[in-house]
């Protein structure tokens, strides 16, 4: 969150007073002056201290493992939203989902308020990888592995960065497989498939950067980033 914003929230400053804090020094951030109005703060992760008093950011940060049938959406007319599956009392206005999973696909969601945070992880150059566990409906094979290694070609001409396929067990009637990716096109997973010939019929992600899936954490359920898991994130 913006350092001003910060300011302005706990002390209700105008901004004639914000900007003679700064001036003032009065403003510091880990124990150092800061003059940066726009810096981005988070008081789970910085000390900020205004006139000797400590403020804080108060984001909220969910990891959720998004059940089938919901939509990676703020809102949606016809079906339950994944902001839905967050109580209430622990949803602010501005809460928002980190990227998106299709209706049918199920696991990690990461959910936040803070807008800088998502922003960064979603901007192409961020290379934030992902863990899929994939079924695909027929056999999978070594053929495939050095296909994504290559960078896959959607029907239509777009090339996929390099991708790591591990094939868990592969008959002919269905495979199982993990499959590691940086990048975030629309339908990716799905449409890497289809360009080799095959369909996925069931995905869920394991993991998202830094953060895992908990296997205890049931579809539907969320719990709160623990303070390692926000470091490690930003
Ligand atoms: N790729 C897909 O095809 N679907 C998802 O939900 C996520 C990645």
């Amino acid at each position: 969150m913006r350092l001003d914003k910060v300011i302005e929230q706990n002390l209700a400053t105008t901004r004639k007073e914000m900007k003679r804090l700064f001036l003032m020094k009065k403003v510091f951030v880990d124990g150092v002056a800061e003059f940066n109005q726009q810096r981005n703060v988070d008081s789970q992760l910085h000390e900020i201290q205004v006139n000797g008093q400590n403020l804080q950011t108060n984001h909220v940060y969910y990891l959720l493992n998004k059940p089938a049938g919901v939509v990676t959406a703020k809102s949606d007319s016809k079906f339950q939203t994944v902001i839905e599956l967050i109580a209430k009392a622990e949803r602010p206005a501005d809460l928002y989902p980190v990227g998106r999973l299709d209706r049918d696909t199920t696991g990690l969601l990461l959910l936040t308020d803070n807008g800088q945070l998502g922003y960064d992880l979603l901007q192409p150059g961020s290379k934030v990888t992902k863990t899929y566990r994939a079924t695909v409906n027929e056999m999978v094979t070594h053929e495939d592995i050095s296909a994504f290694e290559e960078g896959i070609v959607f029907h239509g001409g777009i090339r996929c960065q390099p991708a790591q396929l591990e094939i868990l067990s592969s008959e002919p009637s269905h495979s199982e497989v993990l499959l590691t990716i940086r990048e975030g096109k629309f339908h990716q997973v799905k449409k890497m498939f289809l360009a080799c010939g095959k369909k996925v019929t069931s995905l869920k992600r394991l993991t998202m950067g830094p953060l895992q899936l908990p296997e205890d954490l049931a579809q539907g359920d969320y719990r709160s980033l623990a303070q390692e898991e926000l470091q490690q994130l930003k």
